[in-house]
C-alpha cells in the first residue's frame, strides 16, 4: 500500500455569540483535517488541534508544503518511520505548536488508514483496550459578554449534572479574588458529590496561583489545571507539593522531548497531552510510556472536531492506569460542552453519552465515517 495524496480541509464558521476564557475572545471554531489517500483506495482521516485564537490555515500550510512532500509516495505501515521523518524535517522551523500539531494530522490520518485496511480500530492495532468506555468530564464554563457570574456558572453547572455529568471543569483565570468566590460559589451549589476541577490557561504566575491553590483547597478540587505558563516548568515543581489539589498540564507541551522533562522531573500530578497536538498516536504512545514508567497519569486534553474526539477515544482505550488495580484510577474523556457548529454533524452524531459515560467507537480505524457534507459547508476556499 502506498499513500497516494494528502488533502487537506480547512473548516472554519463564526460562533452566533463569542466566548472568553483567560487568554480572549473566541469568535469562531474551526478545525483542520487532513484526508489521506492510499493506491487501495483507504482513505484516512486526521485532525490537527486548532487553539481558540489559533487559525486553522497555519497548520494547513505546514501540511500542504512541508509534510506532504515526505510521505506521498510512502508505504502507511512504515508509520513510526513516516512520523521521525516528519519531525526531523522540520526541527529547525519546528518542535512546538503548529508543526507537531500537523504532523499530528498526517499521523492520525495513517493510523485511520491502517485501521480501515485491515478492518480493525485503532485501540486493537496499538495493543487492545483497557477499557470500553470512559468517564466524561464537561468541559465549559466560558464567560459571555452578557453574562452573569457566578449565577450563569452554577445554572449551567446544573445543566451538565441533569445530563447525566458527574464531572465538570470551571474555566478561571479572571482574577485571583474572583476565582475564589467564584470555585467556592460553584462548589455550594452543587454539593460536595461531583468532581469538580478548575483550568486557568495559564493566566497566573505561582504567587497568585499559591493564593488561589489554598483558598480553594476546601472547596475539595480535584485538580488544577495550567495554573501557570507551560514555559515554567520549576513554577509546577514549587506549587505541587503545596496542597492535595492535583497539579495538571500538558495542552500547550509537545512530542516525548517536550513531556520527558515533565515526567522525569514529576513537575504535575496529571499530564494532559493532545493527540491532535503532541503528536497524534505514534507519539503519544510513546509519552504514554515515558509516563507509566514514572507511575503518571495520563488524562488527555481534547478540543476538537468529531476526528479529533475519536482518535481521542481510541487513545484513551490504550492508556494503562498507572498503576493497575482491582481499582485503578481511571483516565477520564475531556468532552468539550462549548458552542461548535460541526463538531457532532462532521461524524454523523456518532460519539454520544449514555448514561453518564462515552462508549469507545469500535469500528475501523477511528470507527467514525465523515460526513462531507459537513465539511463543504464549513470549508474555507
Ligand atoms: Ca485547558
Amino acid at each position: 500500500m502506498k499513500i497516494l495524496d494528502l488533502k487537506t480541509h480547512v473548516l472554519s464558521t463564526p460562533l452566533d455569540e463569542e466566548f472568553a476564557f483567560s487568554m480572549g475572545w473566541v469568535g469562531r471554531r474551526g478545525a483542520m483535517l487532513v484526508e489521506l489517500v492510499t493506491d487501495d483506495g483507504v482513505t484516512g482521516w486526521g485532525e490537527a488541534l486548532c487553539h481558540g485564537l489559533q487559525a486553522p490555515q497555519v497548520a494547513a500550510t505546514i501540511v500542504d508544503t512541508v509534510l506532504k512532500p515526505l510521505v506521498v509516495g510512502r508505504d502507511p505501515f512504515d508509520v513510526d518511520v513516516l512520523w521521525e521523518h516528519m519531525y526531523n524535517r522540520t526541527r529547525p522551523f519546528g518542535q512546538k505548536g503548529a508543526v507537531p500539531n500537523a504532523i499530528s494530522a498526517v499521523d492520525i490520518a495513517v493510523w485511520d488508514c491502517l485501521g480501515r485496511a485491515l478492518g480493525k480500530p485503532v485501540h486493537k492495532l496499538l495493543g487492545g483496550a483497557y477499557r470500553t468506555d470512559v468517564q466524561p468530564y464537561a468541559t465549559g464554563f466560558y464567560r459571555l459578554r452578557n453574562g452573569r457570574y457566578p449565577a450563569d456558572a452554577v445554572a449551567e453547572a446544573h445543566r451538565h449534572l441533569g445530563r447525566g455529568f458527574t464531572a465538570m471543569k470551571l474555566k478561571i483565570g479572571f482574577g485571583v479574588e474572583e476565582d475564589i468566590a467564584y470555585v467556592h460559589a460553584v462548589r455550594d451549589a452543587i454539593g460536595p458529590a461531583p468532581k469538580l476541577m478548575v483550568d486557568a490557561n495559564h493566566a497566573y504566575n505561582v504567587g497568585a496561583a499559591r493564593r488561589i491553590l489554598k483558598a480553594i483547597e476546601p472547596a475539595h478540587i480535584h485538580w488544577f489545571e495550567e495554573p501557570i505558563s507551560p514555559e515554567d516548568i520549576d513554577g509546577y515543581r514549587e506549587l505541587k507539593n503545596l496542597t492535595d489539589i492535583y497539579l495538571a498540564c500538558g495542552e500547550n507541551e509537545f512530542t516525548k522531548i517536550g513531556f520527558r522533562d515533565w515526567i522525569s522531573r514529576r513537575a504535575v500530578d496529571i499530564l494532559q497531552p493532545d493527540i491532535c497536538s503532541a503528536g497524534g498516536f505514534t507519539e503519544c504512545r510513546k509519552i504514554s510510556a515515558l509516563a507509566q514508567a514514572w507511575h503518571l497519569p495520563i488524562v488527555p486534553h481534547v478540543w476538537a472536531s468529531g476526528i479529533g474526539l475519536a482518535a481521542s477515544l481510541q487513545w484513551i482505550a490504550t492508556l494503562p492506569p498507572a498503576p493497575l488495580a482491582l481499582h485503578p484510577i481511571e483516565p477520564m474523556l475531556e468532552y468539550d460542552q462549548s458552542a461548535h457548529p460541526f463538531r457532532q454533524d462532521l461524524i454523523h452524531g456518532a460519539i454520544t453519552m449514555s448514561g453518564g459515560r462515552v462508549r469507545i467507537p469500535d469500528g475501523p480505524g477511528l470507527g467514525v465515517e465523515i460526513d462531507r457534507d459537513v465539511i463543504e459547508r464549513y470549508k474555507v476556499r
